[in-house]
């Protein structure tokens, strides 16, 4: 229900700097698609693709929608290195009004894509009556409606990420459940091989999360799966949040914690300060091509090309 959107823009934009920033770069001038090392949108990489927290479901990495340049090791790079990836500036960047796309976790798993069909089953936590994802869906309706009266364009978002899905932060709402009803607290996550700004973002929720709710943080239970979560995973599905794009996961508490899950309820403005959007122009966020780390090769393939 983010129909509203509302026209006033609370945080203009400051113009491109051209700083260099870390690990980042400026882009070609002819444009990505002239690179003969450019790989389309969805064409394998030759790389394995892995999750550093679960190296035993390797995939095969492809390009993300918008292609990426690979760029191999030089002559005189070190016997082990495998090169990075070089991934540009995406072409659909949002105008107008700060976007902020805030996923209600499990919300229609039974709607999505044949990529993501694994998730179907995976319907959420549970707890005397009380779904996860009814606590997720409102909390992201109502995030919604605090945001857009600040000004911001809000997608609630299903299960299903559009393709490449652009905007100036990502946050996934979940919450958990131990099934005994004793632990307590919210945790958070991002991904890797993306943008430079999410340690930020996330900095930035967790801080005013903690402080509204009064939950502690639980660093001891954040999993592989919440770093591995699959809209980070740009390399390995379409349906995916586009590594420029600041993306973060929010298990905001426990359902099966009285307290959390009043807590979590009852202090849905939280999350809606966002700090990060005034700290972060946009046009820090999509201002350069982003360089990442390559995958491993796959050993055995030959090339496809000649
Ligand atoms: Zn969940």
């Amino acid at each position: 229900m983010a129909a509203v959107l509302v026209a006033l823009v609370v945080v203009a934009n400051t113009a491109l700097t051209g700083i260099q920033l870390g690990e980042l770069k400026l882009g070609p001038v002819l444009g990505p698609v002239a690179d003969p090392n450019f790989v389309p949108a969805g064409a394998p990489l030759g790389q394995i693709g892995s999750d550093p927290d679960d190296p035993s479901d390797p995939w095969s990495a492809a390009a993300p929608p918008g292609g990426v340049i690979v760029q191999t090791p030089g002559p005189t790079a070190a016997p082990n290195a495998t090169g990075s990836l070089r991934i540009p500036i995406p072409k659909n960047v949002p105008t107008g009004p700060r976007r902020v796309g805030i996923q209600a976790g499990h919300w229609k798993s039974d709607e999505v894509p044949d990529e993501l069909r694994r998730l179907i089953p995976q319907t959420g936590a549970e707890w005397e009556g009380v779904t996860e994802v009814e606590i997720n869906l409102d909390i992201a309706q109502r995030l919604s409606v605090i945001l857009n009266s600040k000004g911001i364009a809000v997608d609630v978002l299903p299960v299903t990420i559009p393709v490449g899905y652009v905007a100036d932060a990502f946050v996934a709402l979940h919450a958990d459940s131990d099934g005994v009803g004793e632990n307590s607290g919210f945790k958070m996550a991002h991904g890797a091989r993306r943008g430079p700004y999410e340690d930020a973002l996330l900095n930035d929720i967790k801080d005013s999360y903690g402080a509204a709710t009064g939950l502690d943080y639980d660093p001891t239970h954040i999993t592989s799966q919440m770093r591995g979560y699959y809209p980070f995973s740009w390399s390995r599905f379409q349906h995916a949040v586009a590594a420029h794009t600041p993306a973060v996961i929010l298990e905001m508490g426990y359902v099966s914690s009285d307290d959390d899950r009043s807590l979590m309820l009852d202090h849905a403005d939280l999350v809606a300060n966002l700090k990060f959007l005034s700290d972060t122009p946009r046009s820090n966020i999509f201002g350069q091509d982003l360089l990442v780390p390559a995958f491993p090769s796959r050993p055995s393939r030959p090339s496809p090309t000649p």
